[in-house]
């Protein structure tokens, strides 16, 4: 099967890899020259790598780029015939979502929105967890590609359900960060120590996999991205404009937006979300580090 991958970013360069060592004929893309993807042809536009694929996957920052990379000049559009599916691994709006979707299928072509959750380990791992929405037709066609890349699918139901179902997820996860972030910057300012603290929340009903995942992280004061603060802002963007337009009240998630929009000023948008804490930190006048913390 033809394959073309287009965002070669933290998740969409080792999704590629996955799919080309799985034995696919993957022609890939990015914006900006980055170093090739063993085994893939590289194309110099979308709209040559989607030529003559079968599937077209996606994995951008956010909705501008899907419309730039899909329907831009030179887009994947122009590439699109009878049958072509195009799988968007990008967290974008569910609304443009479903817009998207309307003009591939005028093609003929057809559109799932497959966001993931799982961050960058679980991309290099290939144990990616895909929310999906769209048509159980095309989502047997990818089936496939989707057992490479991942460990399981969800299918939350037609177009944009994948996405609105995404940003759901993504709530808790700002949210479940941000207790543990203010927890553990309480607890270093009143002398309880984060290696002894940690097994604790594991072993209680506190426990997470945020937290498991992120406080090796911390611990080590390592905030070089996994999934950099100005994706999950982002995110936390497009939670309050669904919730808005839904007219949901967000207002925990409205004070967490608070903390990303100053983290951002302070300059950390590039680092891991995990950084947030170091505003937590700056307000507190204290260091969270664990033993491992060089
Ligand atoms: P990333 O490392 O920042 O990569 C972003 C990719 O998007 C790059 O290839 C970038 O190209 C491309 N891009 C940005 N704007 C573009 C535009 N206008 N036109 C064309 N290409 C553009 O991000 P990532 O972590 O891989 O995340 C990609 C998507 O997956 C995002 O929607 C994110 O929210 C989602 N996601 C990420 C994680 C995670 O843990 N990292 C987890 C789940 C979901 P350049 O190289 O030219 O900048």
């Amino acid at each position: 099967m033809k394959v073309a991958f287009l965002g070669l970013g933290i998740m969409g360069r080792s999704m590629a890899t996955g799919l080309v060592k799985a034995g696919y004929e993957v022609t890939v893309w990015n914006r900006s020259p980055t170093k090739p993807v063993e085994g893939a042809h590289a194309a110099s536009t979308p709209e040559d790598a989607a030529r003559g694929a079968e599937v077209v996957w996606l994995c951008v920052s956010d909705t501008a780029a899907v419309e730039q990379v899909m329907f831009g000049l030179r887009g994947a559009f122009n590439s699109l015939t009878e049958g072509t599916v195009v799988a968007d691994s990008s967290t974008i709006s569910p609304a443009a979502t479903v817009k998207f979707a309307e003009r591939v299928r005028e093609r003929g072509a057809d559109w799932v929105d497959a966001p993931v959750t799982g961050s960058k380990v679980a991309a290099e791992n290939a144990t990616l967890i895909f929310i999906l929405g769209g048509s159980t037709e095309s989502i047997e066609k990818i089936q496939p590609l989707l057992g490479v890349m991942g460990k399981q699918s969800f299918h939350m139901g037609e177009t944009g359900k994948g996405q609105a179902t995404k940003l759901v997820m993504n709530l808790q996860i700002a949210m479940i960060y941000e207790g543990f972030a203010e927890a553990i910057t309480l607890g270093a300012k009143l002398g309880v120590s984060l290696d002894s603290l940690v097994p604790l929340i594991q072993a209680s009903m506190v426990r997470s996999g945020v937290i498991e995942y992120k406080a090796p992280f911390v611990s080590k004061r390592d905030f070089t991205p996994n999934f950099p603060l100005r994706l999950m802002h982002k995110d936390l963007r497009l939670i309050l404009e669904a919730a808005k337009e839904a007219r949901v009240k967000l207002p925990a998630l409205r004070t967490v937006e608070e903390i990303y929009d100053l983290a951002s000023e302070e300059g950390h948008g590039d680092l891991d979300y995990a950084a947030t804490l170091m505003l937590l930190e700056k307000w507190a006048g204290v260091e969270v580090k664990g033993a491992s913390a060089s």
